[in-house]
């Protein structure tokens, strides 16, 4: 276990040079004290959790220190948002401090967002409030327990410094980690201004350091474009499958990596619609809850055309063929599980097609179905949902095939209730429960954001006294809007 002055760093991005990145220092934040720290994600760097009560872990997470052999670095991208292509994005308000290498020989990017103004801020002032990042921490480290791929974080630290958005708020810092913090608007920047010298030092690079595998096959770059596929394809299929809503969409937001990231007005749904738009901003639905896979095809799309100069344009195409098939085989196994379903049968897709068309008539809670159909029996645990149908034909129906199916197989209950409980949240990362617990942080009281980031970090195990945390929301925290501001 380390301290916070024994980690090794080993930039190797910095080193790509400015073309890539511009080298700008954080601008600290006033008074900070640390909100929330992942002892999971600090392991990842081998930290001693103890080190988060230090009081030099808020300071250097709050931009008033920095290690030495640490090179701050804003990135340049660009993107396409909203369907548009804005030429010039890059770090506005946050900053590649460096790469930790660990014990494992893993690479640990330490992005801190929030970190002042940089040549990218076009006309922002630099800084995240305390709510974004909060929900930003609370959201990377639960869909980690979920085992959802996404970013991580390691702690928020607050501020007595004053920030303006629809009213005056408090900067915060979040100190976010990932193997790569390179999106699909990186490639798009050099595509797009005809730097192909760089496209292709870039490529190298992620080929080099992420997509080691790629590099013996013939084609390295066109293999590589083919498990960025492969691996957002897998990660729409976990979003689909748990009702995660990442609401921005925009190419910028997608990471090479295929991880969740960027996150802002997401929502997990509470009660199951298809439609759902999470984003208050997002007018026309673009990234609606079902929207999210033609649009990640979409982006992908957007991908492949800034990698033309690399890669024969036939070979993209048919690797983008590859994203729907291997989404809907994704998708259908996870549901299969979540429905404790062994084996495959030819009907299991019309079958969960057949449910979710249930649930959306009937404003059925998406978690707690699951978590409920494992609980008891097939025959009990439906007879015990089917009030919540207001179809209640269309629901015994389904039951009665659901029933047959699961009885084709050769289960028993326990085995069935266990296999069910490990894929099926008790607890999930519902809006109103991060907007409880951030009222309580503006206040200065962050003992419920710690309460609540403990319990999701066990989203599967039942946990004495934390009921609350499992239950539906009340009415007023349904229809939460969630603005982009942040
Ligand atoms: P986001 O909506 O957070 O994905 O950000 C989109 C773009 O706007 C990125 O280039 C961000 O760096 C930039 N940006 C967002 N908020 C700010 C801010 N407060 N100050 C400067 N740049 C920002
Ligand atoms: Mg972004």
């Amino acid at each position: 276990m380390k301290s916070l002055t024994d980690l090794t760093f080993d930039n190797r991005f910095a080193r790509l040079g400015d073309a890539f990145s511009t080298a700008v220092l954080p601008e600290p934040i006033a008074d900070p004290r640390l909100v929330v720290a992942s002892h999971a994600a600090m392991a990842l760097l081998d930290l001693d959790p103890a080190q988060a009560d230090q009081p030099e872990f808020a300071q250097l997470f709050a931009g008033h220190k920095l290690w030495s052999a640490a090179e701050p670095r804003a990135m340049v991208y660009s993107g396409h948002q909203f369907g548009s292509y804005n030429p010039r994005l890059g770090d506005g308000r946050g900053l590649l401090l460096g790469e930790v290498l660990n014990a494992a020989g893993e690479h640990w990017d330490l992005h801190l967002k929030g970190a002042g103004q940089t040549p990218y801020s076009r006309m922002g002032d630099g800084r995240a409030v305390l709510r974004s990042s909060i929900r930003e921490f609370l959201a990377s480290e639960a869909l980690h327990a979920l085992g959802i791929p996404s970013s991580r974080a390691l702690c928020v630290t607050a501020s007595s410094t004053p920030v303006w958005r629809e009213t005056q708020e408090r900067a915060a810092m979040l100190l976010r980690l990932a193997p790569s913090h390179v999106r699909f608007g990186h490639f798009e920047y050099f595509y797009y201004t005809q730097q192909p010298e760089q496209l292709k030092i870039l490529a190298e690079h992620m080929l080099a350091c992420h997509f080691s595998d790629c590099s013996e096959q013939a084609e390295p770059y066109g293999a590589m474009f083919t498990q960025i596929v492969e691996r957002n394809a897998e990660l729409i299929a976990y979003w689909q499958a748990y009702g995660f809503c990442h609401g921005v969409m925009n190419s910028d937001n997608m990471s090479i990596l295929g991880i969740t990231f960027d996150f802002g007005p997401y929502a997990f749904l509470d009660d199951f619609d298809a439609q759902h738009i999470c984003n208050h901003s997002d007018d026309a639905g673009r990234y609606s809850f079902s929207n999210q896979v033609p649009i990640a095809h979409w982006n992908l799309s957007a991908l492949a055309q800034a990698l033309t100069p690399l890669v024969e344009v036939e070979a993209l195409r048919a690797s983008l063929g590859l994203f729907l098939p291997l989404y809907q085989a994704h998708y259908l196994s996870l549901m299969r599980q979540r429905l404790g379903l062994l084996g495959a049968d030819d009907t299991d897709q019309t079958l969960i097609e057949r449910l979710l068309q249930l649930m959306q008539g009937s404003a059925v809670d998406y978690s707690q179905f699951f978590r409920r159909l494992g609980e008891q029996p097939p025959a009990q645990a439906v007879a015990n949902l089917r009030d919540d149908f207001v179809d209640l034909a269309g629901f015994d129906q389904w039951a009665t095939d659901y029933c047959a199916r699961a009885a084709s197989e050769e289960d028993n209950q326990d085995a069935r209730r266990h296999r069910m409980h490990a894929v099926n949240p008790l607890y999930v990362l519902r809006n109103y429960l991060a907007q409880q617990a951030i009222e309580a942080a503006e206040q200065g009281d962050y003992g419920p954001v710690r309460e609540l980031h403990k319990v999701l970090s066990q989203p599967f195990e039942e946990q004495p006294g934390m009921q609350r945390y499992a239950e539906r929301p009340p009415q007023w925290g349904k229809h939460l809007e969630i603005s982009c501001s942040s």
